[in-house]
């Protein structure tokens, strides 16, 4: 006997690929619909060195300025997009289709020198005679169980939000698929680092619980992290498919600390929390990130801002934390601190950063406080466990205005609306070191 595990074959139209750090990362495919190019995903595994080496030369001739996907949620260009005329035709293999139409798990097996690629149309799965009976017989049927990223997900169809904003209920199998969705993009920030996981297994409406430690027994998708000081491993999530762990497990909210990947003892980032008192228009958090964005700037500085999915902003800053440039705990929250107090000291009316809710009437709460070894903020692009699956949303700075709504980017809308935003472009090329900050601030 031998055991194969059998999964679809599809020959997808290649519109452009993606690099990182001017390296080849991934593909972007594509399918007719009538007449127009689809975009359909990224094909992002199965490339070898020797693969990338000998498809390179034929997507450089192929090269092109301009987009071939007609449809609105394709990508936009970036420095990382390379588009392509739409004329190679490359064969797949994939997990099947999401509901938006798109391709999952898509992986490259190679191009198609025989296929003229206007035939490339999406082939959709015809029942055959035996899975039919499967189906009825319930043991494939998806009320059983599911699989996402290669995790099993039980009870695919549980509620976890009742309304994702557009009076459906978000399932556990939505979860993992969100989590399939945006993982590459979320990877990145998690990776590296301790992460609690708010998990609430009966949905947002049931018992929630924050959990820091691991649970012996677990998957071993979700890595145990030793860290000094405390006998339990924490949580850590290493890897893309560990997202799907955390779905199995109704793990809802991820909460990363904010330290330099694998170095619990250096800062790798600033979050400073804007905590707006009940009263406060959204419009004050607005002009708060972006007050605050100019003071860092002017200590050489760059930031990042995030929806919170809940009534705040974060802004984010990236650290340099190499040998020369790290610093301690203790420093950063001071700076954190010191940069905050600047910013209240000049404006009592609006700012404070005292956590005494009673203080806080009328104003916005600066919180430094996420910036310490053990403390954590809800990581980018995790959902809340909150109304409405709402999604912490990294924004582009034009984004930061008045008419910026938290409550439209959800687990539903966040997948498509990632495909087309700038938002965090450059975060890795944007660490400063903190040291150079810390001095310039000092003569402010
Ligand atoms: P909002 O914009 O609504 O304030 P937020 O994510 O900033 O959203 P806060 O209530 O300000 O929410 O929480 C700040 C941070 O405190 C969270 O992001 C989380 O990482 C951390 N935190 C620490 N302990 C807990 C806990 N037990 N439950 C939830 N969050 C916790
Ligand atoms: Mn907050």
């Amino acid at each position: 006997w031998t055991k194969a595990k059998v999964r679809g074959g599809q020959e997808v139209v290649l519109g452009g690929w993606k690099t990182t750090n001017g390296k080849f990362r991934s593909l972007m495919a594509g399918v007719y619909r009538g007449s127009h190019l689809a975009f359909v995903g990224m094909v992002g595994t199965g490339f070898g060195q020797d693969t990338v080496r000998r498809i390179m030369p034929a997507l450089k001739a192929k090269a092109s300025d301009k987009s071939p996907f007609d449809d609105k949620d394709a990508p936009k260009k970036t420095r990382d997009v390379h588009w392509l005329k739409p004329e190679l035709v490359a064969e797949i293999e994939f997990a099947g289709w999401t509901d938006g139409g798109n391709i999952r798990q898509a992986a490259f097996k190679g191009l198609r020198q025989d296929k003229p690629a206007d035939e490339v149309q999406a082939e959709v799965p015809v029942m055959t005679k035996g899975a039919k009976s499967l189906v009825r017989s319930g043991r494939s049927s998806a009320s059983k169980s599911a699989e996402v990223m290669g995790v099993v997900i039980s009870k695919p169809d549980k509620a976890l939000w009742p309304d994702g904003g557009d009076g459906e209920a978000v399932t556990k199998l939505d979860l993992a698929r969100y989590f399939e969705a945006v993982g590459d993009w979320m990877i990145g920030h998690i990776k590296g680092r301790p992460c609690s996981v708010v998990r609430a297994p009966d949905g947002i409406k049931g018992e929630t619980f924050f959990q820091r430690h691991g649970m012996p027994g677990g998957s071993d998708l979700l890595k145990l992290a030793k860290v000094a000081g405390d006998r339990k491993p924490y949580l850590q999530i290493d890897r893309v498919e560990g997202l799907a762990a955390v779905a199995q497990i109704g793990g809802l909210e991820l909460h990363p600390w904010n330290c330099a990947p694998d170095a619990y003892e250096t800062p790798g980032r600033l979050v400073f929390d804007l905590d707006p008192a009940p009263n406060v228009a959204f419009s004050e958090v607005i002009e708060a990130a972006k007050e605050m964005r100019q003071r860092l700037t002017a200590v050489g500085l760059q930031s990042f801002c995030k929806t919170t999915g809940g009534k705040g902003l974060h802004v984010v800053t990236p650290l340099l934390h190499g040998a020369r440039d790290k610093v301690s705990w203790k420093e950063a929250k001071a700076f954190a601190q010191a940069i905050c107090q600047w910013m209240a000291n000049d404006d009592p009316e609006r700012y404070l950063l005292n956590m005494s809710k009673k203080l806080r009437k009328g104003k916005i709460f600066l919180d430094y406080l996420r910036n310490d070894r053990m403390s954590t903020a809800v990581a980018v692009l995790s959902p809340r466990a909150r109304e409405g699956a709402t999604v912490s949303m990294p924004l582009t700075w034009a984004q930061v205005r008045a008419d910026l709504d938290p409550k439209k980017y959800t687990v539903r809308t966040v997948p498509a609306l990632l495909n087309r935003t700038r938002a965090w472009e450059g975060y890795d090329d944007a660490a400063a070191p903190i040291k150079a900050a810390m001095k310039k601030l000092d003569g402010k």
